[in-house]
């Protein structure tokens, strides 16, 4: 299993997680050690984590190197997932010590002893408990039973951990030897449903790769409801036959649960689970089963890509248009594209699932890159939603009222016969901007550069990019006028109360992430929707991804033009991909014709025309042509560099001095514009100003920002990050 082996003595050199930046020289501990082994070294007076990640370098005065305190006992390192920190490094122009903090994060590696003992449920709750006793419970029964830590719960449960001792004596609670070792239940990869039509073809192409064994990328496409996971879930299934594992990202941790029961049902056992929502205690299991071959199959968020995973079969990643597969905050990567290069080091298929790809992966597929297999109908006798406009300038809308009454007609005759209507509306809270009618001022958030929302069921205005709320305020925070402040626009909660208002017989849902404490009510709320326990739906961005509303048939968008505002060159795309996922919930139902109804104020819009007409590959040429012209990505490379400082006069100071300096930038051919204020211009106080850099296809970019921005030391108080293709541009 290891590459090369040291003898005690022998130099090597160690990454570890702590900030460095570079290799250490370490000696090699009694008993040896090799490439790959997770070890503990000396670091000034502590002991830290780290890999044994080469031969050493000797460029270090060698009386001054230390030994190796131990070779911790877990699974080697493969050369392979080395390999892709290394390069996944390389390209998001991350220091290797934060790359490998992503896959070191859960398995508690030096803690060993302390983790061995974990909690449970015992036998009878008794019925009065605590407040803090009553957590605790609540907490394990989150989990649905998974056992924790002691830290874990406390933690969960907000309480010290001598309630939970106390439960311990009462029985109510039971203390156990953690289940570690125990491997997952194997998967069954007989059965799934006979494919039709050009399901198996799909199919057989997909099963075919992952039988060659070979790196390929595949684009899956197909409307809502066509198939995809179930082709997809073939391969899957060649993969348990080969004896290979695989990774399924899904793009929301809300989609997971029914995602689980569908592939339980289809293969006869759970597979693993890695998300932020999954206790630590299980997640240790998880590192530890994928490392050792007791888990053929992950189910998971982005963080799965760094999973140790000791045969890779197969990545899929479902939703592949999503933008929440890119990590917006610490290592600033993108998933699909972490996944594709993970797959090309393995040397396994991956498959990209969407209804609507993104203009990157389409790109690819024109340019022979990536292949791609077509589903070209929804599965038995559903079709596609009917899609037409609501022309709003002919429909003279009193203000405050946001339902027309063409859409309003249509939501009524919906419900009238025992089916679900939706309503999608892009907006949290209840109104997007709270204004004084003496002055004009308009509320905004005290440390960044955005509006505060209103909202009714916390009672607050909310800052949504740093969470900062404070009371709707009665006196005009700048004018002093009581009594005169208003909300105006709407958001769904807004909505809420104009659907109740209009519709008092029918029982209104509203889906919000905001609104759930937890993904756990978040995915119940679905469930009761899903089961018919709602007539209208109302909901912001998460009903567009995935869930299954049989009942519903009807989508009413309340402002499609909501996306087409701004600057952003992706904004096409996004309102594109993002109608079309709307409608796509409408009418999944066998037998069941769904309309998707649009309220806009501009029907002759391109983009409009684009998504009523459906004819996607004529939109995605014109994009393309519109990008290829400007030079942008998928067409040309692009990277943003945000600095943030409390300091604004020092962080645009330290910015235009970078952007002078560019010789770095010019010898390749690259240009920097800026600096400007970022998209988001303050965030918890600190300015953000950002720098974009633009070259084209083909250029070793990477490089060239690595000398550029290493001319210039950064104050201490001033923060610099390298966005390499920035979501917005
Ligand atoms: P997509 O992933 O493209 O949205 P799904 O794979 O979820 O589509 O399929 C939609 C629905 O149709 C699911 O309930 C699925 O089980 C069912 N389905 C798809 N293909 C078949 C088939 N060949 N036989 C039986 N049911 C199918
Ligand atoms: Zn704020």
């Amino acid at each position: 299993m290891h590459d090369r082996t040291y003898p005690e003595g022998a130099l090597v050199g160690v990454l570890t997680t702590e900030p460095l930046g570079r290799v250490l020289d370490y000696r090699a501990p009694e008993g040896g050690c090799g490439d790959g082994d997770f070890v503990e070294v000396p670091l000034g007076p502590r002991r830290v984590l780290g890999v044994v990640w080469g031969p050493g370098r000797g460029d270090w005065d060698i009386a001054k190197v230390r030994a190796v305190g131990r070779v911790l006992e877990a699974p080697p390192m493969r050369a392979e997932l080395r390999a892709f920190l290394g390069r996944a490094a390389d390209y998001t122009l991350t220091p290797l010590p934060q790359m490998l903090r992503l896959a070191t994060r859960a398995p508690g590696l030096m803690e060993g002893a302390a983790l061995r003992r974990v909690y449970r449920l015992g036998g009878v709750v008794p019925n009065q408990l605590t407040d803090a006793r009553h957590r605790v419970v609540e907490a394990l029964r989150a989990f649905q039973g998974a056992p924790m830590t002691l830290g874990e719960l406390a933690e969960e449960a907000g309480c010290g951990t001598s309630v939970i001792k106390g439960l311990v004596k009462l029985g109510v609670v039971v203390e156990e030897e953690a289940p570690r070792d125990l491997p997952f239940p194997p998967l069954d990869p007989r059965g799934g449903p006979a494919l039709q039509g050009d399901q198996v073809a799909a199919a057989d192409a997909l099963v075919a790769a992952v039988a060659a064994g070979e790196y390929s990328t595949t684009l899956l496409k197909g409307v809502t409801g066509s198939g995809k996971t179930e082709v997809y879930l073939e391969a899957v299934a060649e993969c348990l036959r080969a004896g290979r594992q695989a990774l399924v990202l899904l793009p929301e941790i809300a989609l997971t649960a029914e995602f689980l029961k569908r592939v339980e049902a289809r293969f006869g056992a759970r597979p693993a689970e890695w998300h932020s929502g999954v206790t630590m205690t299980e997640r240790r299991r998880v590192w530890k089963m994928v490392a050792t071959g007791g888990a053929s199959v992950v189910v998971g968020a982005r963080s799965a890509l760094f999973l140790p995973y000791q045969r890779l079969g197969l990545i899929v990643v479902d939703e592949e248009h999503d933008t929440s597969y890119k990590q917006e905050e610490g290592v600033l990567y993108n998933a699909r594209d972490m996944g594709v290069l993970r797959a090309s080091i393995v040397g396994c298929p991956v498959v990209l699932a969407s209804a609507t790809p993104s203009l990157e992966t389409w790109a690819n597929v024109e340019a022979g890159k990536y292949g791609r297999l077509d589903l070209s109908a929804r599965f038995g006798a559903a079709e596609m939603p009917e899609m037409r406009a609501i022309d709003m300038r002919a429909e003279k809308l009193p203000a405050d009222r946001w339902v027309s009454e063409s859409l309003a007609g249509q939501v009524a005759a919906r419900v009238a016969a025992g089916e679900q209507a939706m309503l999608f509306l892009n907006r949290r809270g209840y109104a997007p901007v709270t204004l004084c009618r003496a002055c004009g001022h308009q509320v905004g958030c005290d440390h960044c550069d955005a509006r505060m929302v209103e909202h009714r069921f916390q009672k607050r205005l909310v800052c949504h990019q740093c969470g900062a709320t404070k009371p709707v305020p009665v006196a005009c925070p700048a004018c002093g006028v009581e009594g005169r402040m208003a909300a105006v626009g709407p958001g769904v909660e807004r909505l809420a109360e104009e659907v109740a208002a209009r519709f008092p017989e029918a029982r209104v849902a509203v889906l919000s992430s905001d609104l759930f404490g937890s993904a756990r009510a978040l995915k119940a709320q679905i469930e009761a929707i899903a089961g018919g326990e709602a007539d209208i739906i109302i909901g912001t961005q998460i009903v567009a991804k995935g869930h299954n509303f049989p009942l519903l048939t009807l989508v009413g968008v309340i402002d499609a033009d909501l996306g087409l505002q701004g600057s952003d060159l992706r904004a096409a795309e996004r309102t594109f991909q993002l109608m079309r996922q709307v409608a796509g919930r409408a009418g999944r139902a066998e037998g069941r014709k769904g309309v998707a109804l649009l309220q806009t104020h501009q029907p002759e819009h391109p983009v409009i025309r684009a998504i009523l007409g459906g004819d996607e590959e004529a939109f995605w040429r014109a994009e393309a042509a519109e990008r290829r012209a400007a030079g942008v990505p998928p067409y040309g490379r692009m990277a943003g560099i945000i600095l943030s400082s409390p300091d604004v006069a020092q962080v645009f100071d330290f910015a235009g001095e970078l952007a002078r300096r560019d010789g770095p930038l010019r010898r390749v051919g690259a240009q920097v514009f800026g600096p400007a204020p970022a998209p988001i211009a303050r965030v918890r106080g600190r300015h953000r100003v950002r720098l974009l850099v633009k070259a084209e296809k083909g250029v070793a970019l990477q490089a060239a920002l690595a000398d550029w921005v290493a001319q210039l030391k950064p104050p201490a108080n001033l923060r610099l990050a390298i966005d390499i293709d920035p979501q917005s541009f």
